[in-house]
């Protein structure tokens, strides 16, 4: 028993000497060197690392068209080269960019933070939109925020106000949702794919056609019944709106929407990806003013 308690401690010491030499590495070197180089999956991360990192970095986003989906996005090899280069690669995780995640991992220098499973403790299976939810930006600031106070402590003060910073500039969006919430009433609404749901429940609606969403995003056909229980709270008015993915069209989703404009269903148009151009701030109202507009005509 001793023997093996004292084979731990010799293990423990060498990893944690090993942990403290590498941490020694990484802090030096930024100190030399002075910038910080992260690299985001889209470009809304990219805006939330790059307030938070301030004048002692750069971050980037790989995917910057809104015309391309991260879910279905194939590395370059410049890519992967640039990745590799990088001391810090934000994902969004839960199998988002699982791309981004293997570039991270096969490189040495370069630490992987995965929003989902890293910052929210999330597992795969969980709806992998999250920037939908106002606070997961918000958390997401704090944690790198954290990070990087370790890996530069010198500007410990810095990182922390810069998030502080981001994170207020995210209040239009915060009040907004919150002064949908008092109106929602807890109605029910639909959506074409699960990518507005975290935003929908943060304003206290109720997403009704789960079953439909996901085998829309998954690229499946929905069962039967999905289909139908969505066509009858259309036609019989059960739900208050709604919400249609632009980048997205099949045959199946004009034919709900066809459906829904016959019957005077309002419709919320949202994008997966931020349009060109557009801030996170801004993209975000623009949707939610569309769900003011209609709150405001059914009162
Ligand atoms: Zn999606």
């Amino acid at each position: 028993m001793k023997k093996i308690i004292a084979i731990m401690a010799i293990v423990v010491i060498i990893i944690v000497g090993f942990a403290t030499i590498k941490g020694q590495n990484t802090s030096t070197k930024h100190a030399k060197n002075g910038k910080i180089t992260i690299v985001a999956s889209t470009d809304f991360y990219a805006e939330l690392a790059q307030t938070v990192v301030g004048n002692h970095g750069k971050a980037t986003a790989i995917i910057t068209k809104d015309n391309i989906s991260p879910e279905d996005y194939e590395p370059t090899t410049a890519v992967a080269k640039k990745v590799s280069g990088t001391d810090i690669a934000l994902a969004n995780g839960l199998g988002y960019d699982t791309w981004l995640n293997k570039l991270a991992k096969s490189s040495k220098q370069t630490q992987l933070i995965r929003i989902g499973e890293d910052v929210l403790n999330e597992k795969s299976g969980t709806n992998p939109h999250l920037w939908n939810n106002p606070d997961t930006m918000i958390k997401t600031a704090n944690y790198l925020a954290d990070d990087l106070s370790k890996k530069d402590p010198d500007h410990k003060s810095e990182y922390q106000a810069n998030a502080k910073k981001y994170i207020s500039s995210l209040k239009p969006v915060t009040s907004m949702v919150n002064e949908l919430k008092e109106n929602s009433k807890g109605q029910s609404v639909a959506q074409t794919e699960p990518v507005f749901e975290y935003m929908l429940t943060a304003m206290g609606y109720k997403v009704m056609d789960n079953d439909f969403s996901e085998a829309i995003e998954e690229g499946n056909d929905p069962s039967p019944a999905a289909l139908s229980s969505l066509k009858s709270a259309i036609t019989d008015h059960k739900i208050a709106f709604i919400v249609n993915n632009k980048q997205t069209t099949s045959s199946t989703v004009s034919n709900i929407i066809n459906l829904a404009k016959d019957n005077n269903i309002p419709i919320v148009n949202v994008t997966e990806t931020i349009p060109n151009g557009e801030h996170y701030v801004s993209w975000k109202l623009d949707e939610l003013k569309q769900v003011q507009n209609i709150a405001q005509s059914q009162k």
